[in-house]
């Protein structure tokens, strides 16, 4: 969708009063689909580099580090939050920057942010009842989560990392739940690899990232509303031919935007564009850890040269408002 901005429009005709008046304006909305409650402190975590430009190899013989990123000097490095400081943080910074956010996690770690921030933040939860792969939330618990507990999304949904694809049929009753409801859905395509998944997540498969394992889940449940998390990263194509078969789709580029070598993400999201989903594309972090990472990854959006000023827009706010219904429409 592409709409001239009021704000744009008044520039126009009026700018020597726009320039005098509004010297600290606030910056156009955001909406961040992929945040995650996280309140936890992490001691004694280095700086990451966003944006790495290579993969190490290792070798089974000798001790080997859990992520394969190379370790190389940034700017900037990004530091995590002082202790007990990362919700404060990040809601602080979602305040300078505009953003709303879809926030999932546990049901009780997202009241946190919701009752913290109650106009910032969009509450999500999925079915998977604590970090071990197969042990699900029982059907009618999350029914209440959506019907009565303000719930708005169902993700994220990291089927991948047990091996599993999202048309496997021991989860299906949960996407039947969120089709009935009319509760858009966000599945974990593609990125996790990390450049350790074989030592550190034995059960991840890459292959059940392929974002056209969810075609047969579409198939059984035609008017489910689907968000393509990390934009089933690297698999283009494959993300591409999902998009042509099913208007009901949608991805978000969060993860992928600050995790891989920037050449590589500028061309993924440019060949989304390109090949015609430049209203399917919405802005998301994946934050976490490191409270400066949204404004680093909204960054990435604003200086991309080949986009315009209209499809900014609508990936960093105007796609996401559409896919989520939000009222007020575009911005
Ligand atoms: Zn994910």
């Amino acid at each position: 969708m592409r709409v001239i901005s009021r704000s744009l429009l008044f520039a126009a005709i009026f700018p020597v009063c726009v320039v005098a008046q509004n010297t600290n304006p606030k910056p156009e909305p955001v909406l961040d689909v992929h945040v995650h409650a996280m309140d936890a402190d992490f001691p004694g975590i280095a700086p990451m580099c966003p944006n790495t430009s290579k993969f190490i190899a290792s070798d089974p013989k000798g001790k080997e580090e859990p992520f394969g990123w190379i370790k190389e000097p940034c700017t900037p490095a990004l530091y995590p939050a002082a202790k007990g400081e990362y919700m404060k943080d990040v809601l602080a910074e979602m305040e300078r920057l505009n953003v709303t956010a879809v926030v999932f996690g546990d049901p009780k770690s997202v009241q946190k942010w919701k009752d913290a921030a109650p106009n910032r933040v969009i509450p999500g939860t999925a079915f998977s009842a604590g970090i071990t792969p197969g042990q699900r939330v029982p059907l009618d618990e999350l029914r209440k989560d959506f019907t009565s507990g303000g719930f708005r999304v169902m993700g994220e949904i990291g089927l991948q990392y047990e091996g599993l694809s999202p048309s496997d049929m021991s989860v299906d009753q949960y996407f039947a739940l969120a089709e009935e409801l009319d509760i858009p859905v966000a599945i974990h395509m593609g990125t996790g690899g990390s450049g350790r998944a074989n030592i550190t997540v034995p059960k991840f498969r890459g292959s059940m990232g392929n974002p056209l394992l969810i075609e047969d889940l579409l198939a059984r449940h035609p008017k489910l509303r689907v968000q393509v998390m990390h934009a089933g990263y690297p698999m283009i194509e494959e993300a591409l031919t999902l998009l042509q078969a099913n208007s009901h789709v949608y991805v978000d580029v969060a993860g992928l935007i600050w995790s891989y070598p920037i050449k590589e993400v500028n061309r993924y999201i440019e060949r989304l564009v390109e090949g015609g989903f430049e209203d399917r594309v919405m802005f998301g972090t994946d934050q976490l850890i490191w409270p400066k990472l949204m404004a680093y990854s909204i960054s990435i959006i604003q200086n991309a040269d080949y986009l315009t000023t209209e499809q900014k827009r609508d990936i960093l706010y105007n796609n996401a408002a559409r896919f989520l219904r939000l009222d007020g429409a575009t911005k």
